[in-house]
Parts: C-alpha cells; structure tokens; sequence
C-alpha cells in the first residue's frame, strides 16, 4: 500500500513518530507538506518564519533523497490539499503527528473527515511532548492547573519507555521513489526574499544539531547562567523544539541522563512546555481568555502610542528597549527579558495582555500558542499561576541585577554605550551623563514613572 507522512512541526527523519509508523506499516511512504494557505495568506510578507521553515525543507529534501525519497509539497489550504494529493497519489491513508494547538485540532478534523469520505484512512501520533493530553493528571484524575505538582508528577511517571528513539533509520527503504519534486521559493509563496533577514538561529537538521552539540557543553552551567541576557545561558533550541528539527525524547533523555543541577533546571524548562501545552488542551479558551476569570475584564488604558514605544523600543527604559530591539533584530527573546518586558507593557503602560501576546506572536521565531499564551498570562498575573498580581517587576532593579554591566544593553542601544554602568540602567537618574549626551535627544525620557504606574497597576487589578 501507499500512504502519506504529512509533515507540519516535526522536520526531521530522525525519532519522528508518524514517520515511522507509516514506514513500518506500508510499502511506499510519500513524505507531504503543506504551505497551508489559512496560516500563511494572514502573514505578513516579511515573517521571518517563512525562511526558515523553507530552509528546514530544503534539508528535510536532502535527507529524504539521502535515502532514495521525495519530498512532496502543495500550496494550498490544508483541507483541500490533503484529499487532492491523497487522490492525486493513490494514497490510502494519512500519517501524521498531533498537534494539540485549538486551530490545528479543528484543521486536522475537517482533514479527517474529507479524507474519510474519499476512503483515505488517518493516524496520528504523539510526538512532540513526552506526555500529552490527560496523560498527567491529578490522584482525583483532573488536570493540573499549578505547575510544581504537574512536573512532580511528570517526573514520577517519567520511564525509559517515554525516552525511546523510533529507530526510523531502519525501515527508511520503503520511501516511495518519486520524480524530482522542486520546492517552491519565497517569492511564489508570496513573501519577499529580500526580507529573509539574516537569521542568528541557524534553520533545519544541521542547524539543530549544531546548537544541540553547543548547548550540551553549557548544560552544566544552565542554571547559573541562564539569567543573564548577555551570557550564552539557554540552549537557543526554542525554534527547533517549534519547528521539531529535533525530537523531544532525544533532549529529555539527555538531560535526564546528566542529571546535574544544570541539566535538571533544563528538563524543568522542557517540562513547563509541556505543562502550558496541556493547559491549552484543557482549557482552549486561554486562547483568548484569562486564566482566571475575574481578570478577563481588566480595564487597561491600552494607550496605542505607548504601544508603538513599547513594540519599537523607545520607552526610555533601556532594558526594556534592548529586549524589544533584540525581537525586532533577531526573532527571539532571552526568557528573562520576556518576563521583564511583559510585566512592563501589562504593569507599567497599562496595556491588555493580548497586545503584547501578540505582537510576540508575529514576531517570535519561535512562537508556540501555548508557551506565549501561558508566559504572557504568567507576566499579566491572570494566568494558573499562584503568583499574585501585586509582584510587580521593576524595570530598574531587574536590569541592575541581570545585567549589572550593561552589557546586553550595550549590544542594542548603542546611543548608552558611553553611560557608566550605573547611568545606563535609569539615565533619567544619573547624576552626571557624558558630556555630549542629553536625555530626551539622544535617547527617550521614560515614557512613564514606574512608581505611579505601580500604584495605578495595584489600584487595576485589585478591584473586583
Ligand atoms: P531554554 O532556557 O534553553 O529552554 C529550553 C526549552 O524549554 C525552550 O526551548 C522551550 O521549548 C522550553 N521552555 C523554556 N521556558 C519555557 C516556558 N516558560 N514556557 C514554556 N516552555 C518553556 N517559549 C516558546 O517556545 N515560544 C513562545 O512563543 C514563548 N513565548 C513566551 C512569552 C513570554 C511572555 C514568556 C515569559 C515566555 C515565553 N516563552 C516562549 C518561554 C521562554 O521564554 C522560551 O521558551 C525561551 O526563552 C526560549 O529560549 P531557549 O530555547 O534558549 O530556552
């Protein structure tokens, strides 16, 4: 028989599920993407993410041919696109690995029920959480909703058996053997080649294997350094663990295996993935909603130019700035800077949530719903966090103690370069600048005091 191994967040040969399955139990596996129009004609041109899945493609093409296979792809809706390269390939059904995101879920059902209708059958697979759905749940049998005693018990029902490789190398020949397929470029996609920005996070199998093979030399000192923006702390394998150019079960194993404080504080890290996935799949209406019920009303200021400060990063307040501009720059964020930026736009500018969810959403490389969703909720205080709102963050003290010298500051706002270490967390209270520097001139006044925005935060949140 033949069949189809549809591909979406998991663009690797190696440890994939659905691939595996599918090689195991057919005799010509014709491995699919779909450019799915319903997600990429609402993009902006210029989405960085676009270069990036292709050049993954481009590898995933490589290593298909590798092993005498064909990378299929179409242009279309996925709901179309599914029954007419189903049809067009004689295949009899569908592989696939499950994405627990709302709007997949209801693709991959309409998917399912047009294949159906053409007699195409449909199989799907967990592959990118070690434990999905309700597979952690409380003794009572209901999902968690506090972290700490989910990963308790994610760890105790942790076994060997949830680390196991799917040896797909093995079973690789029944790859159907097709003509030459070519990829379609970003122009005929409809996004612009010359925005493909130079990207910090090398794309694809390779790129993957690379950051992984950099970060297990640093894993030891995970938990002191992934603090501090300017260090090299994090592992920076976010857009991978998107776009799955490596498998899940590989990283926990390896860190699970290490075991040292490093390597523990990581496989936590791993484990708050999986903790917001299953909060998402729970709760769909987090999407959209707050957590906590009470707080989805809050009424914000939701000034729109304090928005623009805060999204170009000229707030005046330059750790703030620099995070924002590293998006900008980069597609990505230091976990520290998320925490701090968000407090900021929620706590200090007085601005809903959702703006910042998702003007992080458009930008963020390695934008995952459930993973935005809960740290956005985490930072606006409505989210399942014990938490309580009154924690606010202060922009100042947060960057004397996480960058103490400046030094990430340094990188993207070079107008501070010249402030002393001090100055350049609150230049507005320096008591002597350089001498050719004026505040309001060569950079922002603070756009807003933190103390009165605290007061008025306070006042927000604690009415009922
Ligand atoms: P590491 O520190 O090396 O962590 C390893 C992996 O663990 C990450 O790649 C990620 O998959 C997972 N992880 C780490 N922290 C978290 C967390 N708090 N929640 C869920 N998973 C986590 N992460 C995303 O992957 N996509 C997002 O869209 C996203 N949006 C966020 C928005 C806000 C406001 C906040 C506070 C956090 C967000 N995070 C998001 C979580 C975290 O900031 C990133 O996962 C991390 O910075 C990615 O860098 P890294 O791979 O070097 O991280």
């Amino acid at each position: 028989a033949r069949v189809l191994c549809w591909f979406r967040r998991d663009l690797r040969l190696s440890d994939h599920a659905a691939l595996y399955h599918a090689l195991k139990s057919a005799d010509e596996v014709i491995p699919v993407f779909v450019f799915d129009r319903d997600i990429l004609d609402v993009l902006p041109g210029d989405d960085r993410r676009l270069p990036f899945i292709l050049a993954c493609l481009h590898e995933l093409q490589q290593a298909l041919r590798a092993h005498g296979g064909e990378l299929v792809t179409a242009h279309a809706s996925a709901v179309e696109a599914l029954p007419a390269l189903a049809a067009q390939w004689g295949a009899e059904a569908v592989f696939t690995n499950r994405d627990y995101e709302p709007a997949a879920i209801a693709r991959d059902a309409a998917v399912r029920q047009r294949l159906a209708a053409q007699g195409v059958a449909w199989f799907d697979y967990k592959d990118q959480v070690i434990f999905e759905c309700d597979e952690v749940l409380t003794q009572g049998g209901k999902p968690f909703s506090v972290f700490t005693p989910y990963k308790n018990a994610w760890l105790k029902k942790l076994t060997p058996f949830y680390l196991q490789s799917y040896p797909v190398e093995r079973y690789l020949p029944a790859l159907a053997r097709l003509p030459e397929q070519t990829l379609p470029t970003l122009d005929a996609l409809g996004f612009a080649e010359a925005a493909a920005q130079p990207l910090k996070i090398t794309p694809g199998i390779s790129g993957a294997q690379a950051a992984l093979a950099d970060f297990q030399r640093r894993l030891t000192h995970y938990q002191r350094l992934r603090d501090f923006p300017a260090s090299k702390g994090p592992s920076y394998l976010s857009p991978h663990l998107r776009f799955g150019t490596l498998s899940i079960r590989l990283l926990a194993q390896l860190a699970w295996a290490q075991g040292d404080e490093g390597a523990q504080t990581w496989l936590n890290e791993l484990i708050w993935r999986e903790f917001y996935q299953q909060i998402l799949w729970h709760h769909p209406r987090v999407a959209e909603h707050a957590f906590k019920p009470e707080y989805d009303a809050l009424a914000f200021d939701n000034d729109p130019e304090l928005f623009a400060a805060w999204c170009e990063g000229r707030t005046g307040y330059p750790i703030v700035d620099a995070a924002m501009r590293q998006l900008a720059q980069t597609g990505y964020m230091h976990n520290r800077l998320r925490m701090i930026v968000a407090s900021f736009l929620v706590k200090d500018l007085l601005i809903d949530w959702r703006w910042g969810e998702a003007h992080f959403a458009r930008l963020l490389l390695d934008f995952d719903l459930a993973a935005n969703n809960g740290g956005w909720q985490w930072a606006a205080s409505t989210g399942c966090d014990a938490q309580p709102y009154f924690r606010i963050f202060n922009p100042v003290s947060q960057s004397e103690k996480f960058d103490a010298e400046g030094k990430f500051i340094r990188r993207y706002v070079p107008e501070l370069t010249a402030l002393d270490n001090k100055a350049i967390h609150a230049p507005w209270l320096a008591k002597r600048l350089p001498e050719d520097f004026r505040l309001g001139r060569d950079y922002p006044k603070p756009i807003v005091d933190h103390a009165t925005q605290r007061q008025r935060a306070l006042a927000l949140f604690g009415r009922d």
